[in-house]
This record gives C-alpha cells, structure tokens and sequence, in this order.
C-alpha cells in the first residue's frame, strides 16, 4: 500500500466555519478497522451535502472525510469474509459523518459493514444506486414481505422523479407492477415512462390534509418518499390488508392521520431504515436489485463527475439542483 493518498478533507476555523479542500493523507492517519478499500467511486447524497457544508451537526469531529456511500476494491483486510481484489460496496452504518467515509482513494472500515458487490453489478452502477437505490430495494422488500403481489393491483410511488423514487419505479416495474408515479415536474413524465410507470398522477393531489378518514381504495400498495400530507393523503386511499412503506420526508415529518385505515382496511405503515440495516438483508436486498433492475434503466438515472466536482455537487443538491444520481470517480 502507498504512504499517501488523495481525500478531501473538512477541517473547522473560527466560529466554527467547516472548509474543505483536497489533501494528500498519510495511510498511518486513517481509522481503525479491519478491511482498508481502495475506493474507486463514491456519490453526493442530500446527507452529503450537508456535511460538507457543515449544516446539521453530523460531524462531531474534524478533520473529517466526508462520503456516506462507496464502492471499490479490498486493498487489505483481516476479516475472514473478505480477502484483496474483492469488490465491495459501502452504504450507511453512518460512515462519512460519525466516521471517515468515501471522498479518499482508501478508505477504512469494519468489513462487517462492507457488502461483496453482488454478480452482474460494476463498481460504477452500485454508486449509481447508492443510498437512494438501496433504500428503494429495502421498501419493495418490505412490501413484498407485508403481501404485495403484482396482480394485486397499482402501487404508488411518491417523489418519483427523486433517486429513491426513480429506482423504485424501474425496480417495481421491471417485477411487473403496475406503477403509478407521483411527480410535482411535468419535465419528468417522458423520463419516468421510460423508467416503466403505467401512469402519472401530480403530486397536488396528495398535497391537501385528507377531508375524510377514509377514501375509494385506489392502491394495493405504496412507496412514499415524501411524508406530511402526502402521507396522510395516501393512506386513506390504500386497499383493504395494503401496506405503505414510509421512507422519506421532503413533504415534512409530521404526520397527521387517523386510525381508520389501519383498523377498518388492515393498511400496515412499514418504517424503512438503510443506515443500520442488518448485514444479511443488505446483502439478500443488494442481490435482487443486481437481478432484477434493468441496467440501461440505471444508466438513464445517473451522471458521471470527476473527483474536484464534489464542492460544486455538495452546493448544487442543497439547491434540488442535481437531478437523478450523480456518480463521482475518485481520484
Ligand atoms: P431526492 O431529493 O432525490 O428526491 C425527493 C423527491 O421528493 C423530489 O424529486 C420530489 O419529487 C419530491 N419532493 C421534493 N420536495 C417536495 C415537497 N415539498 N412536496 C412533495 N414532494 C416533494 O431525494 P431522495 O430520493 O434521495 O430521498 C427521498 C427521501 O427519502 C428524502 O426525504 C430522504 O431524506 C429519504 N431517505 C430515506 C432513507 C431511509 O433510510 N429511510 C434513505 C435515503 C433517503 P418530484 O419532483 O417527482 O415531485
């Protein structure tokens, strides 16, 4: 292994003001672990962009590497389930904001927390789910798990045109769902017929709290990347034993809603959560998404940036400016 590589690196001034820059490190200063990955490709997330813009107080310590996803090779490793050369990808586990994450050539972590990259994914498409990717193969699995079927009707998908929307539109429809898309960008709906929903709807309609408790069942089955009213809106319009897997929240966190559809309809709530998923079901989920999402489905969905791209990316997804997934190459 070389003495150097290339990161960047957020280092903290006065009042706190967090900068960044690109750094030559030496390998003695990474942190424990025991799996170091020569990281080939990373991604900007919303979470991303907030770190290095020193928004939120993720970061409790610096200097700090950045970058919540990564995918690349095993440089050196002594774990038993992972040996050099191995392609591995990395998502979540909080690395790249309570630990150093992927915005370095190397990059050092528990191998407990690495995912072998499943057979018939590269190393760039694995950054082209990322995060978001992941997340739309962990909602579909929780509702196939809760009794989603697809003769059993429409399923929505809310944030559509977002990652994790994208990817669960394609993924959902390359299973052969029947997908409604939710969007508020009429710009979008050549691109999310492409990636396979049957129909659009706009987002407006969910945008009102619901008048009454319950609506016309109208949906086997939801992915609600939005949250608030959105959230409430759906739930009166989900099937009798239909699920609605709750995974984001850019409508607002709060929701109000009563408990009619969960007591008359049997709707289930399912709470997705990638960060802390455990090992075993990242791997079976990470799998299905290789077998099952077409790749030229994939490729429409992201961008390919160059390594000092990342402080203009970091600016430009704070703003909604970055549209699908962006891939970044390190190095
Ligand atoms: P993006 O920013 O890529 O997409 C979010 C989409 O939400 C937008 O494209 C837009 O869709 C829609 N949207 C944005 N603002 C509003 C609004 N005010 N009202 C209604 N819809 C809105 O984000 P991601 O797809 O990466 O993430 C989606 C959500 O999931 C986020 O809240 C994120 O924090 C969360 N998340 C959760 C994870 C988990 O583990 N639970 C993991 C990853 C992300 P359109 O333009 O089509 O209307």
């Amino acid at each position: 292994m070389s003495d150097g590589f290339k990161a960047y690196v957020l280092r903290e001034g006065e009042g706190g003001k967090v900068t960044g820059a690109f750094e030559e490190l030496a390998t003695a200063e990474l942190p424990d672990g025991d799996v170091t990955v020569r990281v080939a490709y990373t991604t900007v997330n919303y979470k991303d962009g907030m770190v290095m813009n020193g928004i939120g107080r993720l970061v409790r310590k610096y200097p700090h590497v950045p970058g919540v996803d990564f995918s690349g090779t095993v440089e050196t490793s002594s774990h038993s389930g992972l040996a050099p050369g191995d392609p591995v990808v990395l998502t979540g586990w909080r690395v790249g904001e309570t630990r150093w994450g992927g915005y370095a050539v190397l990059a050092r972590v528990p191998g407990d927390y690495l995912v072998r990259l499943p057979a018939g994914l590269s190393l760039e498409r694995a950054m082209a789910l990322g995060t978001a990717g992941f997340t739309a193969g962990l909602a579909v699995d929780s509702l196939e798990a809760a009794g989603m079927r697809p003769d059993g009707g429409e399923v929505l998908v809310t944030g559509a045109s977002g990652g994790v929307g994208s990817v669960a539109v394609a993924l959902l429809a390359a299973k052969g769902y029947t997908v409604v898309a939710s969007t508020g960008r009429a710009e979008t709906h050549g691109y999310l017929t492409e990636l396979g929903a049957a129909s659009i709807v706009d987002r407006a309609e969910f945008a009102e709290q619901p008048k009454r408790p319950l609506a016309s069942e109208r949906f086997q089955a939801a992915v609600d990347n939005v949250g608030g009213t959105t959230l409430a809106n759906l739930l009166t319009q989900v099937a009798y034993g239909g699920s609605v897997a709750a995974v984001g929240l850019t409508g607002g966190n709060e929701v109000t809603t009563t408990v009619l559809p969960f007591l008359l309809r049997g709707v289930s709530l399912l709470g997705i959560d990638s960060v802390m998923c455990p090992k075993d079901r990242r791997e079976r989920v990470w799998k299905t998404i290789a077998d099952t999402l077409p790749m030229d489905r994939l490729d429409a969905v992201s961008h390919l940036h160059r390594f000092d791209e990342l402080p203009d990316l970091g600016r430009a997804i704070l703003k909604g400016e970055v549209r699908g997934r962006a891939v970044v190459t390190v190095g």
